[in-house]
Parts: structure tokens; sequence; C-alpha cells
């Protein structure tokens, strides 16, 4: 109630003055018997009655204050104003608290069978992905609807082209802060035109590197991967990142698969998060039990193309969801889908999808036939598995493919520093080399086989 605690601050201070008036009094007639006067006696628990009364009415009940004081304020408003000329207002404890950290939007772009996430926390932004080459107008018009002017850090998670194909054009378009990029190159046009975006802006790439935290607005995220240097796998080479934003936590997967994945669980990174963006698209070379497990989300999100060739997302893993009771949304089903979180509670702006999947296509003599929600399709005898995305690299061979040895083990990892491996003593040799040295590939870390 405005005024109140002036009010009771000016009636308090009088009931002060005047008992300490009265005090003196009384303590004079004692030593002068003869000023002895029997009102002090009565003045004195008087004014303590009414110090007492105006602190339990403020205290106690504002409308009663209101109502019964009204003509008091008002006859010692000038009073008040003379004795009082600053008195600090009580500021509430309670808006500090509610400040806190602001909300945190992450958008799930529906690029169709590509990847493009929005996160927005404060005045700052990041960009996961791009889309497809295609898709790059489509991104870019998201972003100003959003508001966005400046994209802090923005991540190109690997170099396949759903996922850097609009990263050019976004480069060009917005205010950059800081671009990460696995440390691969790929001879593909999409990866030229980033690059030269980049050079045309005289920035560089910073090469992620796992445990590096860097924040956006007052979220925090932390790189979680790429833990080794080669891969036989453009995905594998995907960069992870965690966000942190109060008490929720989301992870962004890229198109990482299980060997990532078994990397991640054999360091023991927390990964534990309320979101998971599904690895690539939700085909079943990723989001393995054990990584799904130890992630342990209440959400997911897989952002797939309706109607894709891929076969994503495969029933494998959309069963995997479901056994967890995990709430999915999709873009193929929701189109854009996005989180909104106050640290506390995370809300989505669609109802959750459905665990309808591709079912593994199985190899067959003459054909193997794709089963999808509603249609089938029969494709030739040559596709066994879901179409593998067209490689931008040479192939690699066992005898490009890098992995490590510990000093003394007899197993082959995918990383330096598996399990107890000492990384100062570990070397590497190409998977050849192991396999004819007669080396076996550990089942912590999943290396190449
Ligand atoms: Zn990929
Ligand atoms: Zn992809």
């Amino acid at each position: 109630m405005k005024g109140c605690f002036e009010m009771f601050m000016f009636l308090g201070i009088i009931s002060v003055l005047a008992f300490l008036v009265f005090t003196g009094m009384s303590i004079k007639s004692i030593f002068r018997p003869k000023l002895r006067n029997k009102k002090l006696y009565v003045a004195l628990p008087l004014t303590f009655i009414m110090f007492c009364t105006f602190a339990f009415l403020d205290g106690g009940n504002d409308k009663t204050v209101n109502t019964t004081n009204k003509q008091v304020a008002s006859k010692v408003e000038e009073k008040k104003a003379a004795i009082l000329p600053v008195v600090a207002k009580p500021t509430t404890v309670k808006k500090e608290a509610t400040l806190a950290l602001g909300e945190l939007k992450v958008h799930y772009i529906d690029v169709g069978q590509a990847d493009s996430i929005l996160v927005q926390q404060g005045t700052q932004n990041m960009l996961i992905d791009a889309g497809n080459n295609a898709d790059d107008k489509l991104v870019v018009d998201y972003l100003n609807k959003q508001g966005v002017k400046k994209i802090d850090v923005l991540i190109g998670t690997h170099t396949d082209e759903d996922h850097i194909g609009g990263l050019d054009t976004v480069i060009k378009t917005f205010d950059i802060g800081k671009i990460y990029m696995p440390k691969a190159v790929s001879t593909t046009d999409t990866f030229k035109d980033v690059i030269l975006a980049i050079k045309a802006k005289n920035m560089k790439i910073s090469v992620p590197k796992v445990g590096e935290i860097f924040k956006i607005g007052n979220s925090e995220c932390t790189i979680i991967a790429p833990n080794a240097l080669t891969y036989g796998n453009d995905n594998n080479y995907s960069i992870i990142t965690k966000l942190k934003f109060g008490n929720k936590s989301f992870i962004f997967m890229g198109d990482a698969e299980d060997i990532s994945e078994g990397q991640i669980l054999a360091k023991q990174l927390d990964i534990s998060a309320d979101v998971i963006k599904i690895g690539h698209h939700g085909s079943d070379t990723s989001t393995t039990q054990e990584f799904l497990d130890a992630v342990n989300p209440k959400y997911a999100v897989i952002s797939v193309g309706k109607g894709n060739s891929y076969g994503h997302p495969t029933q494998l893993v959309m069963d995997r969801l479901k056994a967890k009771n995990i709430e999915v949304y999709r873009t193929d089903e929701n189109g854009t889908v996005i989180a909104t979180s106050n640290g506390e509670d995370i809300s989505f702006n669609v109802k959750p999808a459905s665990y309808n999947g591709f079912e593994e296509k199985v190899a067959v003599k003459n054909e193997a036939t794709v089963v999808s929600k509603s249609v089938v399709v029969v494709v030739p005898k040559t596709v066994v598995k879901p179409t593998p995305k067209p490689s931008v690299k040479p192939k690699q061979t066992n005898s490009s493919v890098m992995v490590w040895l510990s000093a003394t083990g007899t197993k082959y990892h995918s990383i330096n520093n598996c399990g107890r491996m000492n990384p100062d003593n570990a070397r590497q040799i190409t998977l050849e080399e192991a396999k004819s040295g007669g080396y076996s590939p550990c089942s912590k870390c999943s290396p190449p086989q």
C-alpha cells in the first residue's frame, strides 16, 4: 500500500521521540521528587501502546491501515514531508527472484530433410546449421522474422549439404560473431561456398575443443564432440553441443552416429538433457540404447523431411523413444518446432507427434520393400539399406582410417583416452595395420571395424 510505510515510520519516530522525552522527565523526577508528576506515568505506557498499535497495523493488514488511518495520514502529510525528507521505499525481494534468467527459445526450423536450429536467449542468438542450399532464403527469412540481426555463434556441425547448404547465405546476410566447424574438409561446391563466404568477411573458423564452454545470454553451451581427429564418415565429425539454461538442458547431436556416441560414453561426459535433437534424422546409425539411456531425455526432436528417400526416422529409433515414454516432436509432422523455457519448465508450440517410423529395409534376393505409414515403395535390389547420403568424400578405406592403440593393450580404439588409457602413451596406426597386427576393436568406444 502506497504511503503506508512512510506513515508508519513517521508515527513510529514521533512515538520514540515522545518516549525519550517522557523517559527523561521521569528520570529527572526521580532525582527531584518535588517535580514528580503522575501524568508522566500515564504518558509512558500510552506512548508504547501507540507505537505498538501502528507496528501491528502496518505489518498485519495494509487495508486496515488504509481505511482507519486515512485522516491521520492526510493530517500528518505536511509534517511528514518536513521531518522525513528521505525514506527509502522497501524494495520487494520477490521481484529480484523473478527477474532470474529470462526466456530461452529453441527453434527447430522445418527445413525438410536437413537441420537448422536457432537458439535465442536475452539479446544473443546461436544458429546450428542452415539447411540445404535450397533452404537459404527460408532460413534467412525465418531469422529476420525473429528479429535476428547478429548471430553470436554460428555452428556448421559437419560438411554435409543438408547442414551447411544455407550457411554461405547466412554468413553473407547477418553479422556473425564466431563460427565453429569441425576440422574436416570436403571437395563439394557447397563447402567451398561456405569457406569463400567466411574469407570474404575476413573471419576465421574456430575448431571446437571438447569441454569448451561459451555463453548465449544466460545459457551455457558445452562442446561434447567430436572426440577424435579422424573418422571414416562425415557424420561422426558432427559438433555436438549441450546447452544448459537454469535447471533445463538441451543436447544437439547433428548427424553424429554410434561411433561418436560410443566415444562420448567412454569419456563419461555429462550428456544428461531434457531435450535431445536426435542424431542423423532418426537414422538407425545413431541413438544407440546406451546413449539414449545416458541422455535420459523427456523430449526428443527429429528434424526430418516428409516422405524422404532415406527411410528416416527408422522404426527402431522411434521404438526406443516410445519405450522410454519420451515425447517426440518432428518437423515432418509438426513443421517448425519451438521449445520455450524459463529455466524451470519447457513448453512446445505444437502437440507431440507420432512414433511412426520406417521399418528397416531388409535385404532380399530380388527387391527390398520400404514400408512407410501408408505407402509401400518398391526399390531395386541394389539398395539393401536406407540409401546412404551421397558421400561427398572419396570413400575412406581401411588404409586411411586411423585408430588408437594403448601402450600394452590388445584392443584398438577410436579415441586416445578410452577408459584408463594414458593418452601420452597412445599411438595411432591405420585400421588395416591394427587388424593385421591382431588387435581387436574395443567394445567401449566403438572404433571402426
Ligand atoms: Zn550428415
Ligand atoms: Zn544430416
